[in-house]
């Protein structure tokens, strides 16, 4: 029987091999936002659609390029805004990031992690805990969370 982190890996190899949501859309009316993680080259563009009437991510796509980590982060992510309430899309954002520095935070040793449990409190991250392997990475934590960095960015330049 695979392992939890056999299991892991082949949902982020899946979202490698098999991008969810690429494309564009036309800008207005979806936001366009870039990121750029120069500590090893990734790239993602993200085109984001939210109706202001239903306050609901109506569609998001995905362009750019880059490993292996950050092109799956970005699929999942595409994946688990889409059809979501904006305020979903901020708790979503806010428990990936917590869940990707509740280990740093061990690592380093400050604090227990308490104020970032309570992010995660009542979060459904669903595949996106496959990343949490990453953390072991710190190096690669920037590549998991630049999706999630350009999300907020698109989100606030929306004005939802
Ligand atoms: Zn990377």
């Amino acid at each position: 029987m695979p392992g939890l982190e056999d299991l892991y890996r082949e949902i982020i190899l899946d979202h490698y091999r098999s991008p969810r949501n690429r494309g564009e859309l036309p800008v207005p009316p979806a936001t366009k936002a870039e990121g750029f993680n120069p500590l090893c080259g990734d790239e993602v563009v993200l085109y984001l659609d939210v109706d202001p009437d239903s306050g609901t991510v109506r569609d998001v796509k995905i362009a750019g390029q880059g490993c292996s980590i950050s092109q799956a982060s970005t699929s999942m992510m595409s994946a688990a805004v889409k059809g979501k309430s904006v305020e979903e899309t901020r708790r979503l954002i806010r428990a990936f990031k917590a869940l990707m520095s509740i280990h740093e935070s061990k690592l380093e040793g400050d604090g227990d992690g308490a104020d970032l449990q309570a992010d995660l409190e009542g979060v459904r991250l669903g595949d996106l805990e496959a990343l949490q392997g990453v953390v072991k990475f710190p190096v690669r934590i920037k590549c998991a969370t630049l999706a999630w960095n350009t999300l907020q960015q698109a989100l606030e330049e929306s004005g939802a």
